[in-house]
């Protein structure tokens, strides 16, 4: 059963082998890396073909394979027609989760925030056009609530991709009041969002100043979804307050930590 009113969607597990053709850096924290490859596409592998790339949700998230420290690929997960064996080849590669920004059937688009301590942050600072990465997934998407009154969207800089997908791809014939309370560290980390008329954006600094906001908004009639996405201990205190304070059900609360502080 599906754990909110949204409609999820399962995806083979398939491996990629992309090249990085572009990088550009979308603010000072926040850098975009474009991956092209015919592995975008269905491709053959032992036994069968490996599904093309397939991402339906703004917060649909990849497994970027990042090689270890000195060394230029990681230990790859060994594909099947349907299923990957992780391990197989000798050791498990570092995985971590990233937005598919933007997707077409030659061209992906992942934002990295640049915030310098892990593997794949000071990965991403070594990648330039012709860099080869490796990725898995999506393997589920979630599909938006339709049947809804208004919704509330928390997130920072690391669901920010998210955020900019679901607003690119919004419909017009969704007539959703919207407010999107987005955190980032400083005025030079706002990007431009195409927010549609029914939909304001709130941009915050600092992660209290995050967790206050959403206390202080004027809550919608109705059946209210609120998504929230960042650091793990903020959307813990988020999802506290909007279901304690504003009684918002399970079904109608959707809140992931991205990452921990
Ligand atoms: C579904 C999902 C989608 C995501 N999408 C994106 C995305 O599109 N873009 C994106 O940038 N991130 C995204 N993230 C978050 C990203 O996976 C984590 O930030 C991840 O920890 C980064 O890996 P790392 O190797 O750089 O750092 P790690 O090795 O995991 O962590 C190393 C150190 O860095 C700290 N750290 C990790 N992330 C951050 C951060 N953002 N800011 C400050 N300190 C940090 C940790 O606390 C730790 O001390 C997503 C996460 C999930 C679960």
């Amino acid at each position: 059963m599906a754990r909110t009113r949204r409609t999820v969607q399962h995806w083979p597990a398939v491996l990629r082998e992309l090249t990085v053709s572009r990088v550009v850096d979308v603010t000072p924290t926040l850098r975009r890396i474009t991956l092209t490859g015919s592995a975008l596409a269905e491709f053959e592998v032992e036994g069968g073909i490996a599904a093309a790339f397939r991402s339906e949700g703004f917060d649909d998230s990849v497994k970027v394979l990042v090689p270890f420290d000195g060394e230029d690929r990681p230990p790859l997960p060994v594909q099947g027609p349907d299923r990957l064996e992780w391990g197989a080849a000798g050791g498990r590669p570092i995985a971590k989760d990233y937005t598919p920004r933007a997707a077409s059937a030659t061209e992906l688009d992942l934002e990295f925030v640049r915030h310098g301590h892990g593997f794949a942050s000071t990965w991403v600072e070594t990648v330039a056009p012709g860099s080869l990465t490796w990725i898995v997934g999506p393997t589920r998407s979630s599909l938006w609530p339709e049947d809804i009154d208004a919704a509330i969207l928390l997130a920072d800089e690391t669901a920010l991709p998210a955020i900019g997908r679901l607003l690119d791809e919004w419909p017009e014939e969704r007539t959703t009041e919207t407010t999107i309370i987005v955190e980032v560290p400083t005025p030079e980390s706002i990007v431009n969002l195409s927010a549609p008329s029914c939909g304001r954006v709130v941009w915050v600094h600092g992660r209290d100043a995050w967790v206050h906001t959403v206390e202080q908004v004027a809550w919608p009639e109705g059946d209210v979804f609120v998504w929230v996405a960042g650091e793990a201990g903020a959307v813990r205190r988020i999802r506290q307050f909007v279901s304690t304070e504003r009684g918002v059900p399970k079904d109608l609360l959707d809140a992931t930590g991205y990452w921990r502080d």
